[in-house]
């Protein structure tokens, strides 16, 4: 039974399909119960931060939030140091996160809050989570892709995987018990599945062509600004633009422009310029008017919401899939990297309750189900996103509501701190009707 096997695995193989993120993390919690763990990725990994091919999206800024950041220390104690000494900020959510919308800017915090996490570029990340990786029982094999699947010949637990080196045009053969597909958003897994004659998972799938536009800055010499985030938020129906600016390592700002339904920001200096000028606060364009813009301008628009239903499909035993590849998330949100974080204390729970692989997906979907209702709720509030469901009266209640909260944070900071406490997955939006919370809320909407 394969009930054994997660349970008695001292002398079995896992494999996970992907070195980014969420492979990353699973792979630190397989090692706890698996005797090997062997983590194939296509890239060749960098020897620093760099960005890497396999990762597109390695360019555009990556919001840690306070959740994420927990996990990651629990998983990796003392990884906060190392990412402070490679150059990340630690920040101060309810202090040092300046963000305009709903027709203002919030009110700060007056004191130092417990939602913090740190603040640096992807790459840097994701490498400094690679060195703590390494460890006897994680094994890289780098610069080799995954091209398919193994079962056994009844076709009712997985046997390995087949692989691609670069270096060679044979496929080899890699046995395993228990396969991970954490390949991202792209992932081949279903597609592999459906050749061996399994239902791949259905899709659920809400696009609000959102683009990205993201450079480099380096900030006026002396200019030492109060935040270290700052957000100018879209608006829906009718607000589609966006931009951010994150302090990050090596004494540089990371800026994106962002636009939904296809208004997607130019990649030439004018351009990003004259895009920055039209967004509802004039104090993003004048923050970076006077910096030091440092070339390329890299461009993202694969921001899909793309759900795959695993947990409704029968698959053979010792397959699991997790983060993008079972969650892609429209990024605006900045919850992909803490998803996955979750998705490792789900994988770690499952194995220790030792239990079938679809109640791992099960497990997960209860996961992941707030961050794909929180992402596609409020990109279903613009007219032009493809795949979006239209609130019914509840719904349209429940918008009015949080637009309520929403202006309340630009005066109050309780509530401010209270807004980055559910943003940050550290309390549940169901705290937003607590009673004493919707007293405060109606009282503002009275007056
Ligand atoms: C524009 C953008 C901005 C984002 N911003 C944020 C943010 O602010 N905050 C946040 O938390 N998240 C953000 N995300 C999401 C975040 O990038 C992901 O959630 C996170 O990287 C976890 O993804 P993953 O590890 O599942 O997949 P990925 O990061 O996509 O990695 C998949 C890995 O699998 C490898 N791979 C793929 N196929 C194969 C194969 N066949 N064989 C071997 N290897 C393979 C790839 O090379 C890659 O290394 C953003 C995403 C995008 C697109």
């Amino acid at each position: 039974m394969r009930e054994e096997v997660m349970s008695e695995n001292k002398d079995k193989q896992a494999i996970v399909i992907g070195g980014s993120i969420a492979g990353l993390l699973a792979a630190r919690v397989l090692a706890d119960r698996f005797s090997t763990v062997t983590i194939i990725e296509r890239d060749h990994f960098p020897e620093s931060p760099q960005l890497r091919k396999g990762v597109p999206q390695s360019a555009q800024p990556h919001v840690l939030f306070a959740r994420g950041y927990r996990i990651l220390e629990e998983l990796f104690p003392g990884i906060d140091k190392e990412l402070q000494a490679s150059g990340a900020l630690p920040i101060d959510w309810a202090q040092e996160f300046h963000q305009f919308s709903h027709g203002g800017w919030n009110a700060i915090a007056p004191s130092s809050s417990n939602i913090v996490s740190l603040t640096c570029s992807r790459p840097l990340l994701e490498w400094a989570i690679r060195q703590r990786s390494h460890n006897p029982k994680v094994r890289f094999l780098s610069g080799c892709r995954v091209a398919g699947l193994l079962f056994n010949p009844s076709k009712t637990e997985i046997s390995g995987v087949s692989l691609r080196s670069r270096n060679s045009a044979d496929p080899v053969t890699l046995p395993a018990d228990l396969v991970v597909d954490a390949s991202g958003r792209s992932s081949l897994a279903p597609h592999w599945l459906k050749g061996l004659g399994f239902t791949p998972p259905p899709e659920t799938i809400v696009n609000p062509f959102l683009g990205y536009a993201t450079r480099r800055y380096r900030p006026p010499q002396g200019f030492q600004p109060e935040w270290k985030v700052m957000l100018i938020n879209q608006s829906p129906p009718d607000g589609a633009r966006l931009g951010y600016i994150a302090q990050i390592e090596n004494n540089e700002w990371i800026v994106t422009l962002g636009g939904y339904g296809h208004d997607f920001p130019p990649l030439d200096d004018q351009g990003f310029l004259a895009f920055a000028r039209s967004l509802p606060s004039p104090v993003f364009y004048q923050t970076i008017k006077d910096a030091y813009p440092l070339p390329p301008i890299y461009a993202h628009r694969a921001t899909t919401n793309r759900l795959r239903h695993y947990e409704q499909v029968k698959l053979p035993q010792g397959f699991i899939a997790l983060g993008d590849a079972v969650c892609a998330l429209c990024p605006v949100y900045g919850q992909g990297m803490t998803v996955s974080a979750v998705s490792a204390i789900v994988l770690r729970d499952w194995l220790k309750r030792s239990s079938s692989t679809l109640d791992f997906q099960k497990d997960l979907a209860k996961s992941n189900a707030l961050p794909w209702a929180i992402a596609t709720t409020q990109d279903s509030r613009f007219p032009t996103t493809a795949g979006r469901s239209k609130p019914n009266l509840l719904g349209e209640l429940m918008h009015k509501y949080t637009d309520r909260v929403l202006q309340l944070t630009n005066e109050d900071p309780q509530m401010y701190t209270l807004i980055m406490e559910i943003g940050h997955q550290l309390k549940s939006p169901a705290t937003l009707y607590h009673p004493k919370v919707m007293l405060q809320v109606l009282g503002r909407g009275q007056r």
